[in-house]
């Protein structure tokens, strides 16, 4: 099957279903999936594994440049297996600093779309994909969700936290996210947002496929 866009963008706060949906959608369109948010957090796993501060921003955009990276299935950074690590709270929490350093910024967007064009496209997940990364993707959606649905999604993958730890670092996260200098968490005007509150899975994934058919169509 050819696929019927190009790019496809999913961006949104974290725990609005970017990962779980961009995922099924790529595997129904037969299109690869990039998952932007692990790039940052390979980054702040790499920053903390040398001894640099994820704050320190010379440091970390000097380390990004020469960083070998890869993110597909597994996650490795220079070379070692990330995967299960970048997921930790410590991780979750120096990568939305990084996300900050408008170097390290620039870095990872010049990846994204270098992997995008030895993909021929594909669906990319993140924050900033239809705003800053790719503007003219061929389809943007926006994901939302309640909250407290948010929260309770998060806190199902992370188990060693308490709820509400998960709701505050949440919020700590939506607030660094949508209020920082370079390429904030922002609706792009084209999107088209869903809001996966009460949702199942598979009601979204349908959606999003019906809205790609669509767009090829357009
Ligand atoms: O999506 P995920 O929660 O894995 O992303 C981790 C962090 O990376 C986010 O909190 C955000 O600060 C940052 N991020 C970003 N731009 C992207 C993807 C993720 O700033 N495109």
């Amino acid at each position: 099957m050819t696929p019927p866009v190009r790019i496809i963008a999913i961006d949104g706060p974290a725990g609005a279903g970017k990962s779980t949906v961009a995922r099924a959608v790529a595997d129904r369109l037969e299109m690869d999936y990039l998952d932007t948010g692990a790039m940052y957090r390979a980054v702040a796993f790499a920053a903390m594994r040398r001894g640099i501060d994820p704050a320190d921003a010379e440091p970390v955009a000097l380390m990004t440049r020469d960083l070998q990276l890869e993110v597909a299935e597994k996650v490795t950074v220079d070379g070692v297996d990330a995967t299960i690590e970048i997921r930790s709270p410590e991780v979750t929490r120096a990568a939305s600093a990084v996300a900050t350093n408008p170097k390290v910024r620039t870095e990872l967007v010049r990846r994204q779309r270098e992997w995008a064009a030895a993909h021929g496209g594909g669906v990319i997940e993140g924050r900033d994909i239809g705003t800053v990364v790719f503007p003219s993707a061929d389809l943007k959606i926006f994901l939302t969700a309640a909250d407290a649905e948010r929260a309770s999604r998060r806190s199902k993958e992370m188990l060693e936290l308490h709820y509400d730890e998960v709701a505050a670092d949440l919020a700590r996260r939506d607030r660094t996210d949508t209020t920082r200098d370079t390429s904030p968490l922002a609706v792009a005007d084209d999107a088209i947002q869903l809001d996966t509150t009460g949702l199942g899975i598979d009601k979204v994934v349908e959606s999003v496929v019906a809205l790609a058919e669509a767009a090829t169509r357009a």
